[in-house]
């Protein structure tokens, strides 16, 4: 059993005019494919080839040494761009709505204050890396937090992902070429605040955010 591209829930066109096709033929066609292979390759002769992702990268530390840089930098970029893909849709942006936007207040103060401590850390990531809201069970609150390269926080803590921004120039340079900022604004037109939402629900339950298929490939 192998782990697979998974389909997108939109058409690659639907996105467009904020995010264009072309630019998804490659960040999703190629980039999260390659980390797709790549994550096959180093999980080979480990016995953990057909653990689901989410428990993969949760108990990253038990793939041996050898490995487990190459799973921690191709099984992330895998479930980040999952993530990633899950949380965006057409006709989307907005608002969050109820428990999920009563809980933003409760810990940012209000939906434009969090959006600027989100926006902040994605445009305050040095390089690579990514923007994220997470769960943190161990003390019920929502948390902004930043990460390098294919870093989450599935493995180093027992906190939740709920939402993220891509912001390797990967995903915008053809678009926004480095005008990171433009990015951010455009990610924000983009965000299914009911995907975040579903999320919400599944951290706080304790359930797993993305149960990804691996398939006999
Ligand atoms: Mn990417």
């Amino acid at each position: 059993m192998k782990h697979t591209l998974p389909k997108t829930p939109w058409a690659l066109d639907a996105l467009e005019p904020n995010y264009k096709k072309s630019t998804l033929d490659f960040h999703y066609g190629k980039h999260h494919q390659a980390y797709v292979n790549k994550l096959n390759e180093a999980l080979e002769g480990t016995g953990k080839e057909s653990t689901p992702i989410e428990e993969l990268l949760s108990n990253v530390k038990d793939i041996p040494e050898a490995k487990r840089q190459a799973v921690i930098n191709n099984g992330g970029g895998h479930y980040n761009h999952t993530l990633f893909w899950f949380i965006l849709g057409p006709n989307a942006g907005g608002n969050p709505q109820e428990e999920l936007a009563k809980q933003i207040d409760k810990d940012f103060g209000s939906f434009d204050n969090f959006k600027t401590e989100f926006a902040n850390a994605a445009m305050t990531q040095f390089g690579s890396g990514w923007a994220w809201l997470n769960w943190c069970p161990e003390n019920n609150k929502l948390l902004v937090e930043k990460s390098l390269n294919q870093d989450n926080c599935l493995m180093i803590s027992k906190r939740k992902p709920l939402m993220t921004i891509d912001v390797w120039e990967h995903a915008y340079y053809l678009e926004h070429q480095n005008l990171r900022p433009q990015w951010i604004e455009t990610f924000f037109k983009l965000i299914n605040w009911k995907a975040v939402s579903d999320n919400f629900e599944k951290a706080k339950a304790g359930k797993t955010i993305l149960n990804l298929e691996t398939a006999a490939v």
